[in-house]
């Protein structure tokens, strides 16, 4: 039995190689960059496009609330600050650095989204930022598909009796509680949806397949969001 688990083991380790060389080859233009810090109002990082390893990159700052999706600002900047720590790490000439001030203090303290962009393209990167611990958590964005999305409330009949209660035992709450079809998605996984961060907390009888049911607290909510296609993200911490 434990040969039979090893073998297992090697081919799924072999086919996972093989489709991230695959993915490399597909994935021109060779965009990446990092969030390197947020010293008081200034969030610093790099950006380049390996393609073209020596000619500066635009990037895109974006700032989103992660518990309603709102999008607080969206700030481009040149990344040309010379840096010797990344000429030295091979990215590029070095000259691939940048530098946004964002006044926080205008902000209410909260968990905020940022992700970056270069040349327009997204990075499949997300940092949560929570402007009052003043900590970063670094987090790949998965894409899982465009899923259709629905709502639901605590009343009876959207929760078929349930109340607040979950599948997973906790208190379903607004803005962070998704039902899911769990052979879709793992309860306990972490959503993006619309810029929104989701748990993936409860299932439903209607929810099968790629189909998101998301909670609200009041039935006139659940009528105003309907159905929706909105693209899915899998937040890989
Ligand atoms: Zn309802």
């Amino acid at each position: 039995m434990k040969k039979f688990r090893l073998t297992i083991c090697v081919l799924l380790t072999v086919i996972s190689m093989l489709l991230n060389t695959v993915c490399a080859f597909a994935s021109t233009p060779k965009n990446s960059g990092h969030l390197d810090s947020i010293d008081g109002n200034k969030v610093s990082g790099w950006a380049w496009n390996s393609a073209a390893p020596d000619t500066p990159v635009s990037v895109t700052v974006t700032v989103a609330n992660s518990h309603t999706g709102e999008s607080l600002l969206s700030e481009i900047a040149e990344a040309d600050i010379e840096r010797n720590d990344l000429k030295e790490s091979g990215i590029g000439n070095g000259a691939h650095g940048f530098e946004i001030m964002i006044d926080w203090s205008s902000i209410p303290d909260d968990t905020y989204m940022i992700k970056l962009s270069v040349n327009g393209t997204a990075l499949p990167l997300a940092y949560q930022y929570n402007t009052a611990t003043k900590i970063i958590k670094n987090a790949t964005l998965v894409s899982l598909g465009t899923f259709k999305t629905t709502a639901y409330c605590p009343c009876r009949s959207c929760s078929e009796g349930y109340g607040r209660l979950t599948k997973t035992g906790t208190q379903a709450t607004a803005s962070r509680t998704v039902a899911v079809d769990p052979r879709v998605i793992p309860l306990g996984s972490h959503l993006l949806i619309d810029g929104v961060e989701y748990i993936a907390e409860d299932v439903g009888g209607g929810v099968k397949g790629k189909h998101i049911d998301i909670f609200y607290n009041t039935h006139s909510e659940t009528r105003d969001h309907g159905v929706e296609r909105s693209e899915v993200y899998l937040i890989q911490s």
